[in-house]
């Protein structure tokens, strides 16, 4: 989710630019990169903008070795609403396997928001410059009713994420790994994936909509340039990755895609969001599930579902790097 879990949803349609993809804010998320008080653009879905249909968009061709790697004991940390302990950078289980399907490979992972960050709410308030205007540099996310916070939840995907993906081989950069008092800025969420040279990214998130608005729904970046942002070049390749990824996290998951969002389709297009109009590499976002919906908050607190959730997520960005 983008911001903090006081502020009210807007839901205003927004009138994106005549452009392939327009502009569709929603509720909550697409986080980390939307501001806490009034920087989330509207709701309404204006244009799902892909042709490929969850459903339809994941072909099941993996290496059975990837899927049933083990998880290093960092990407098993419990569930529960304390923040998990952060990793050091240099950790062993930064090492991808010598083989496997993504070797050679770069995947960026963003794990959304920082559990730190309600402590700096000066620091994250401030506004950075992401091309098309400016946001806030950071958000606090949202959390269940329990209280298991949005930025927990993505460091624990993101660990599991990371896990499966270097036992595929990939090398695996994270943009934070709670180990910094706040942020990163969504800029330098970007820039970091830019400068990994990442043939992949993805920012993990989970929403705080409305209870009984349920599913997941993965955002692309419309096509949008001004300043430092342009996503002409990662429009297309986003959408692919996209479309795998919700496929992928159907299969896995079971969970449906939004019924909020996306028409059904488990896609949404933003060019809100710092953390895409600034990246020069194929990245996309995922919204989880629901964090204030109770059903989707009893699979997201689960780790056995984060572990699917993750699994989904490897399976989808290992499916577009081998396309
Ligand atoms: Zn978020």
């Amino acid at each position: 989710m983008s911001h903090g879990s006081v502020s009210p949803i807007a839901r205003r349609i927004v009138a994106g630019p005549a452009v392939v993809f327009l502009a569709a804010g929603l509720a909550g998320c697409g986080g980390g990169t939307v501001g806490m008080g009034g920087g989330d653009d509207g709701k309404k879905p204006v244009a799902a903008a892909s042709s490929s249909s969850p459903s339809s968009s994941s072909p099941s061709s993996l290496p059975s070795s990837a899927s049933a790697a083990p998880r290093t004991p960092q990407s098993a940390s419990p569930a529960g609403p304390k923040s998990s302990a952060p990793a050091p950078v240099d950790a062993p289980s930064d090492a991808p396997a010598a083989d496997g399907p993504l070797r050679g490979k770069v995947v960026v992972v963003d794990p959304g928001h920082n559990i730190h960050n309600a402590e700096h709410s000066a620091e994250i308030n401030r506004q950075v410059d992401i091309g098309t205007g400016s946001k806030e540099c950071d958000t606090t996310g949202t959390e269940t009713n329990s209280g298991y916070a949005e930025a927990t939840f993505s460091l624990d995907v993101a660990h599991r994420l990371r896990a499966i993906l270097q036992s595929r081989g990939a090398k695996v950069v994270l943009t934070h790994d709670g180990d910094r008092p706040y942020g990163p800025c969504v800029t330098e969420r970007a820039e970091i994936g830019n400068k990994a040279h990442g043939d992949a990214a993805i920012s993990i998130h989970a929403d705080g909509a409305e209870p009984g608005q349920r599913g997941f729904h993965v955002i692309l970046p419309a096509k949008v340039r001004g300043g430092a942002a342009d996503t002409a070049p990662i429009v297309e390749p986003s959408k692919e990755l996209g479309a795998r990824v919700a496929g992928n996290f159907v299969k896995v998951t079971g969970s449906a895609p939004s019924n909020y969002i996306g028409h059904g389709t488990g896609l949404d297009t933003r060019g809100d969001l710092g953390g895409l109009n600034l990246s020069t590499i194929p990245k996309v976002f995922i919204e989880c599930g629901n964090m204030r919906d109770a059903q989707d908050a009893a699979l997201l607190t689960d780790g056995d579902w984060r572990e699917k959730a993750a699994q989904g997520i490897a399976n989808g960005i290992t499916d577009f790097l081998h396309g």
